[in-house]
């Protein structure tokens, strides 16, 4: 663990939302107040981290719960983020893309969201700062919350100036809700240039994950391990340079994989398909890029050339508008 800790990372797929960890949501709520089902840290675990009950999408997503209801003021808000950017950056993660609802921070306290989004920023880019990491802000507008309110958070990030948000993914239940109806809002971020990634093809099949690429232009996908399954979609992953971000321990957890074994990274690599390796929601998860690199490494064969390909894999699939920019100040760790 300790020598995969030390390799500089890059995770592209990573959630604030299920970044805060049990003892962070416990300091907020004992300094700035806030609902927890539990206030010791052994009873509150269960409640928001996957542990041995069984796996499932339903079991993932219901998690979230609490942290939902949570957030009482700026403050609180302000120190779930720092901690989230300090723990990337402790675990060598050079560079990290981090996604969030606004929606889902101001809901409790009822605040504006651009609001939201200003205190984030703020927050995560003076993190950034401190501990030697860039943080790039990813919108998520969540299939669950419906299109409305997807739409007026998604006008508002657009109203903001340039690197509040350097690309749109969509989250949420992908069993219950299409991504059809918000591909309006997709093409509105394209226009601008920036980045789209679609969760799909985590626990659905391969259809969702061809429709992002073919319908709605998507550069990414979130998950999009169903791919495995069809070898006309991943030749075409392969030939439009699609890259799948991959979140091996959350698969587990939502049930969409078995067992680590029964993981399709090999396959999807063995295809020509770009991957790279995400943690997803380290704090639900309750693990670090590091514990999912030694995953690799140990259950699926990948070689420390293996990692560093995935990396370069990630930089090169960076939503960050300055490519050149960013070789020249990180591409250096994985050549
Ligand atoms: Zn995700």
């Amino acid at each position: 663990m300790a020598l995969m800790k030390n390799i500089p990372k890059i995770d592209l797929h990573r959630h604030l939302e299920g970044s805060v960890e049990p003892e962070t949501l416990l300091h907020i709520a004992r300094t700035w107040g806030g609902e927890l089902p539990a206030y010791e840290l052994e009873k509150l675990r269960p409640h928001i981290q996957m542990t041995a009950e069984q796996p499932g999408f339903a079991t993932f997503l219901s998690k979230f719960s609490v942290y939902r209801g949570f957030y009482t003021c700026r403050e609180a808000i302000e120190y779930a983020v720092c901690r989230a950017v300090a723990a990337a950056a402790e675990d060598t993660v050079k560079y990290l893309e981090l996604r969030y609802s606004p929606t889902h921070f101001a809901s409790r306290g009822r605040f504006c969201e651009r609001d939201v989004v200003e205190w984030i920023h703020t927050a995560m880019q003076r993190t950034a700062r401190e501990c030697g990491i860039i943080a790039v802000p990813i919108l998520t507008i969540s299939r669950d919350y419906g299109f409305d309110l997807a739409a007026s958070t998604v006008d508002m990030a657009l109203s903001m100036p340039d690197g509040y948000f350097m690309g749109l993914d969509i989250a949420g239940d992908e069993i219950s809700h299409s991504a059809e109806p918000f591909a309006r809002l997709f093409e509105k971020f394209r226009a601008r240039g920036l980045g789209l990634s679609i969760h799909a093809g985590e626990v659905c099949g391969s259809a969702h994950v061809r429709q992002s690429v073919e319908q709605f232009g998507a550069r990414r996908i979130g998950h999009g391990i169903s791919s495995a399954r069809d070898p006309e979609l991943m030749r075409l992953l392969s030939e439009r340079d699609v890259l799948l971000e991959v979140c091996l321990t959350s698969n587990i957890d939502t049930g969409a994989v078995r067992n680590i074994r029964e993981h399709p990274l090999r396959t999807l690599m063995d295809n020509a398909v770009p991957v790279c390796l995400n943690t997803d929601d380290p704090a639900i998860s309750a693990i670090t890029l590091s514990h999912e690199y030694v995953l690799a490494a140990a259950e699926l064969g990948c070689s420390a050339d293996t990692l560093k390909q995935l990396n370069q894999a990630a930089l090169r699939h960076a939503f960050h508008p300055d490519q050149a920019w960013l070789q020249k100040k990180i591409g250096h760790y994985w050549q």
